[in-house]
């Protein structure tokens, strides 16, 4: 754990040195769970983006996009709940003085029970080797079982409070499991109190009354309103959807992990509107496309893995996460959840207006059901810097740290260099990105020695590097060299276009999730 947390601090640090990601407002030291992306992060973000829209949008006839405020009306919000129920359970530490979320301190507690258990089963089939049966280990060991009952035990008391929001019997839970501060090491505990993550703030003048309004804690609700919209002007048939990318705000008290969990983030979500009945059908449908849509960066598909949720939200009729293997263990990327009709027949009470759709089928009327898909950028961006963040030992005995990003995903696709700054060169080096920056993101380097500017380009995940030498200026060859196996071999000016450009377009990823 400790060595994955080294590896962690690593990969926070290479996002400052290498302009993927800097504290917000950094020259006064930053601001809590904020930060801006820098000169590559905001090329791979919106590599990222690119990748989500166009999987949406493109490959589906029945989804279309909105950009909608992120100022709305504040009735918005008591319709959808979040100023009555969007509230975390805190619970502080006297000794250190620090706030954590109850909900997450148990769900760490639950993590342990889960170590404990995949230690012992680590440690046996190291022992048993070829003949090591997991399943038969797991019903046998008495280890294994005690700790699995004791698991068992917390993880239906957790639902149980969770459900009935029972803040005191989360404090009991603490209590209990004898949960320490990770930094006082004690268990001296206050009650546990509910808190509002909704930023507020005012528009107009206090003079001319000014009312409160919100900042988006989620870009969902910016679909909701616009349903009749769309559905009336696109004149949409169910089933449909609605995409949308944009900022959301949290007021989060427990800011910790880098991006994982930051005040501004921004949120793809997209609302597919279906036929009543039909929702958990729809629901298992997008739980399949959105799991394809991760795997297709070919992370390996053991570091995903689905986890249904204990506790569903009043209206909502199932839910799921889908969970990444972060070097802090496997954590929620993307929720998926089916929310009935509960937003669109909130909105309608509250706003007196009729949000229905007229089925031509059956000539009937009814309040859509909701599939809603929702990712947050941000963690979609540390997943892939953590997966793709690599230190690797060479045969000539030194290290180079590359980012394996998915070349698609990769902030500069190709980096020129003329291998000296004369003899014609330089001005060779830039006819050549003059020629292919059309076509995807090209950078010039002439600094330094030729190694230096390969460690650069492999730290930024640059996946192809070009050398122009004076054999060039006679026979238009140039070395093309692979991030990924380092190989070098003289290709052809006029073939550098074809080879590249499949493999570092969005399309590349599309075409692996289309069928
Ligand atoms: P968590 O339980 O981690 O607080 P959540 O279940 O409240 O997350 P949702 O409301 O389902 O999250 O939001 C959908 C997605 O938005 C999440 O899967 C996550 O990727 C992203 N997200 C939510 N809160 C934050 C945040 N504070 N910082 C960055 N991303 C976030």
């Amino acid at each position: 754990m400790a060595q994955q947390e080294d590896v962690f601090k690593k990969i926070v640090s290479h996002c400052k040195e290498y302009g993927f990601v800097f504290p917000s407002s950094d020259i006064y030291d930053g601001l809590g769970a904020v930060y801006d992306y820098g000169q590559n992060g905001v090329e791979l973000k919106n590599n990222i983006k690119q990748y989500w829209w166009q999987s949406m949008v493109l490959l589906h006839e029945n989804i279309v996009g909105i950009d909608a405020a992120i100022f709305m009306h504040p009735t918005t919000w008591k319709a959808s709940g979040h100023v009555d129920a969007f509230n975390d359970p805190l619970i502080d530490n006297r000794d250190s003085k620090k706030r954590y979320r109850a909900d997450v301190l148990i769900e760490d507690q639950l993590a342990k029970y889960d170590d404990k258990i995949q230690k012992e089963i680590d440690k046996a089939a190291k022992r048993f080797g070829d003949a090591f049966d997991e399943a038969q280990f797991r019903a046998t060991n008495a280890r294994v079982q005690e700790y699995q009952q004791k698991r068992d035990a917390l993880h239906e008391r957790f639902s149980k409070a969770l459900n009935a929001n029972d803040l005191e019997e989360l404090r009991q839970i603490i209590l209990d499991e004898e949960i320490v501060c990770p930094i006082s090491g004690t268990r001296n505990w206050t009650e546990v109190r509910q808190f509002n993550l909704m930023f507020k703030t005012e528009v107009g003048s206090t003079a001319d009354g000014a009312s409160t309004i919100y900042l988006r804690p989620e870009t969902a609700q910016g679909i909701f309103v616009n349903y009749l919209n769309v559905q009336k002007t696109g004149r949409m048939k169910l089933p449909f959807g609605i995409a949308q990318i944009g900022k959301a705000f949290r007021n989060e008290i427990v800011a910790r992990q880098f991006i994982f969990r930051m005040r501004e983030f921004e949120q793809m979500e997209m609302q597919f509107f279906v036929k009543p009945g039909t929702e958990l059908e729809w629901f298992s449908k997008w739980k399949q496309t959105r799991m394809a849509w991760h795997q297709a960066l070919g992370f390996g598909a053991e570091n995903y893995r689905f986890h249904d949720h204990d506790k569903l939200a009043h209206y909502a009729n199932a839910a799921t996460d889908i969970e990444f293997h972060m070097p802090f263990g496997f954590k929620e990327v993307e929720g998926i959840h089916s929310r009935t009709n509960f937003d669109l027949s909130s909105h309608a009470k509250y706003s007196g207006k009729k949000i229905e759709y007229f089925d031509p089928e059956t000539n009937e009327s009814y309040t859509p059901f909701v599939i809603e898909t929702s990712i947050g950028v941000d963690r979609m961006f540390l997943s892939v810097m953590c997966h793709s963040y690599c230190e690797e030992q060479l045969p000539n005995g030194e290290t180079r740290v590359v980012l394996r990003l998915p070349a698609a995903l990769a902030p500069v696709k190709l980096a020129v260099f003329p291998l000296t700054k004369k003899d014609g060169l330089p001005e060779k080096a830039q006819e050549i990105i003059k020629d292919l920056r059309f076509h995807f993101n090209c950078k010039y380097e002439e600094k330094d020695q030729i190694g230096k500017r390969y460690r650069r380009m492999d730290a930024i995940g640059c996946p192809y590097c070009v050398t122009v030498d004076l054999q060039t200026l006679e026979d238009n060859t140039v070395t093309l060299r692979d991030r990924d196996t380092m190989e070098q071999r003289r290709v052809n000016i006029a073939d550098l276009r074809g080879i590249i450009e499949d493999q570092v377009s969005i399309t590349s990823l599309l075409r692996k999730i289309d069928n």
